[in-house]
């Protein structure tokens, strides 16, 4: 790969050649890939992504960890649509909001962008089966683009995963356990069967891989906002892949030339699961914590992407925020009804703090903030629908619903 120069080990900083298989530092340390932005900035500029006709998050190949010659595989992933939530910004008092909607994705959440990016790199290594624990999406996401991409999956997800992620796991043909424990219990199990069968691992963090699929969404942020660098980006935490993912998507462009400069991160967790913001706030080393929040997506006790989050957080200048499980069913309802986007619990957090620091007025009210939504509220229907109620009940009775509706 000419666009990189190697893995580099975020703990004692010992360097890796870039092999499509690698994963951690021999210190137990997580690897970031490390690029040639000179090279770089000869292979992409504003004019030739006006040019490039791909929609999907390959156009941004040029900044991403692929052999020149590498056919992506999976699904159809990226290309998300980015809404101007102005109802909301008018009710907060910010100036401008928009809302990037990554739960249009194909096996609908952000995570497509990472499984992509790892069936790509398995084929590349001529792999032919891959493995993964995750809390839903990664794993639903992964069974759905390595069904495309025609590998073999084993998956494993704590028991307490949502039935409409289930239901995609066992459509695309997952061997998928459903592990009686937490995740981090689900983890240790994939990585003892990772560890002894040899299977391609798509686990979060471990794969240095999987943060440089999902940068792709900040590039496409950026992109989409005419390369008008936004002052806040807001995004839900859990395993820290994530936010750290789109604070490299937005170093790339600052490196590249691209933008001039690097917005500050706003890192939500939900109060019963925070590690990674406590570490923040405390200036300590993250500790583990219970898993007691119903964003199941983020309920990651054992962060395996803390070291890369935390800088993230920290070299932006970020904000943390915790919010309740409250504040997060109220922010679902809340973006739903006011913008259009009815996203899953999870999905909705980063929302959910963006409200609270606004209504806090600790944020600048000439700011320009993106809030993104990464998965989509299908995806656990019954918590949904605890949510928002149950609709009026009627009989074929014109009277009685006039009553019901308080029109007569
Ligand atoms: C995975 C996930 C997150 C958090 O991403 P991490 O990399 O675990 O921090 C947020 N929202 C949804 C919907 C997710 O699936
Ligand atoms: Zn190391």
């Amino acid at each position: 790969m000419k666009n990189v120069k190697c893995c580099k080990c975020v703990r004692c900083g010992k360097e890796y050649p870039a092999a499509p298989d690698i994963t951690t530092c021999e210190c137990g340390g997580i690897l970031d890939v490390i690029y040639d932005y000179e090279y770089i900035k000869t292979k992409i500029s504003k004019e030739s992504l006006a040019q490039c006709g791909d929609p999907t998050m390959w156009r941004y190949r040029a900044m991403l960890p692929i052999e020149e010659d590498t056919v992506p595989q999976g699904l159809r992933v990226g290309g998300s649509p980015i809404y101007e939530a102005d109802n909301i910004a008018r009710n907060l008092g910010i100036k401008k909001l928009y809302i990037k909607d990554d739960g249009i994705n194909p096996t609908s959440s952000l995570k497509d962008r990472a499984s992509a990016m790892a069936v790509t790199k398995a084929v590349e290594a001529g792999y032919r089966t891959i493995a993964c624990s995750s809390t839903g999406n990664a794993a639903s996401s992964l069974a759905g683009n390595a069904a495309k991409a025609g590998l073999k999956t084993y998956i494993f997800v704590p028991d307490r995963a949502p039935k409409g992620k289930i239901a995609q796991l066992m459509m695309f043909g997952a061997n998928l356990t459903a592990v009686r424990g937490t995740y981090e219990e689900t983890f240790e199990l994939s990585k003892k069967a990772i560890d002894k069968y040899g299977w391609y691992n798509r686990n979060a963090a471990i794969n240095p891989y999987l943060s440089e699929g999902k940068k792709t969404v900040a590039h496409e942020i950026l992109e989409q906002l005419d390369f008008e660098t936004p002052d806040y980006v807001a995004v839900s935490v859990g395993d820290g892949c994530t936010i750290a993912g789109v604070y490299k998507g937005l170093y790339d462009m600052y490196m590249a030339g691209l933008t001039d400069k690097i917005p500050r991160l706003i890192s939500v967790q939900a109060e019963g699961c925070c590690p990674i913001n406590t570490a923040v706030i405390t200036g300590e080393p993250w500790t583990p914590q219970e898993e007691n929040t119903y964003a199941d997506s983020i309920a990651v006790g054992v962060p395996r992407n803390a070291d890369k989050a935390i800088k993230a957080i920290i070299d932006s200048d970020g904000i943390c925020v915790n919010v309740s499980d409250d504040e997060i069913r109220a922010a679902q309802r809340y973006l739903a009804k006011n913008a259009g986007v009815f996203g899953e619990p999870a999905g909705v957090t980063a929302a959910a703090g963006l409200i609270k620091l606004s209504r806090e007025g600790k944020l600048d009210k000439d700011a320009t903030i993106v809030s993104i939504v990464t998965g989509n509220g299908l995806k656990d229907i019954e918590s949904a629908i605890q949510n928002c109620g149950a609709p009026v009940s009627c009989g074929n009775d014109l009277e009685e619903f006039e009553e019901k509706f308080g029109l007569a």
